[in-house]
């Protein structure tokens, strides 16, 4: 049996997760002293949930997104003393997605544009979506560049042509859409599409579970969902 402190268990990912180890009998949630932490709360809250795994020794699992650079900074610094996994994304299918689109980056030319289109639901504060992100650092990673020099973020439409090879995002929100990311790679008279839709918080949420329950009794260190997964 693994316990875990749920931080945003109030939230709509913590009530999914609650949700999903509600139907699992090797899995409890506890609001004191878990075996492992869980955190899908805000990111202005995150430093002080970092300080309690680390008080406590225990691991800690990352789903909150829209990290500033100091947030990010404190994540790293707890990385060197438990065990972290930071993830965008907790879904089998989205981890397996970003594995495809690293492949695909690393074969096509860099001719070919890359486009990341993602939809939420209206409440989603951040753009693009951490998601989006994880996508272009798979593809800007098969690409064998930095994200940040080929990238443009902006999320309120494009003022002037692009440079070829770019590497595009846009997001959308709207209704209660759960998480939909597509990949877009586009060439000269041709585009090979890559997607993923969850229909529901329930994906992220098996997702969190399982990566809470593999990273009980870890020694420090970065570990990621491939890891969890298998991938
Ligand atoms: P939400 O707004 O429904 O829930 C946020 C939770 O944080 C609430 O329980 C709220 O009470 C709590 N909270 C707010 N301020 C706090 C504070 N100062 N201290 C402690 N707790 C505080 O949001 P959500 O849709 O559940 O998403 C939460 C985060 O998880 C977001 O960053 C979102 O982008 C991310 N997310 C990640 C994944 C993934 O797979 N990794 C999936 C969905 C959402």
């Amino acid at each position: 049996m693994v316990s875990i402190t749920l931080f945003g268990a109030s939230g709509r990912m913590g009530r999914a997760i609650g949700e999903v180890a509600a139907q699992r009998d090797d899995v409890s949630i506890v609001t004191d002293g878990g075996d492992v932490f869980v955190d899908f709360s805000v990111p202005s809250a995150l430093e002080a949930h970092l300080d309690a795994a680390v008080s406590a020794g225990k691991p800690i699992l990352i789903g909150t997104t829209g990290l500033a650079p100091a947030q990010q900074a404190a994540v790293d610094a707890a990385a060197e003393r438990i065990a972290v996994i930071q993830a965008a994304n907790t879904s089998l299918g989205v981890n397996l997605l970003s594995h495809l689109v690293r492949e695909a980056a690393t074969r096509l030319g860099a001719e070919w544009d890359i486009e990341i289109v993602e939809m939420h639901h209206r409440m989603k504060v951040d753009a693009p979506s951490g998601t989006a992100l994880l996508l272009g650092r798979a593809a800007a990673e098969g690409r064998g560049v930095d994200l940040d020099a080929v990238s443009d973020r902006g999320r309120d439409g494009i003022t002037g042509a692009r440079t070829a090879g770019h590497i595009g995002f846009a997001a959308l929100r709207g209704g209660s859409v759960a998480g939909d990311h597509q990949v877009i790679f586009a060439a000269d008279g041709e585009r090979i599409e890559l997607g993923h839709r969850a229909e529901s918080r329930i994906v992220f949420a098996r997702g969190a579970i399982a990566a809470a329950a593999w990273l009980a009794g870890k020694p420090a260190g970065r570990y990621t969902m491939a890891d969890v997964l298998g991938l």
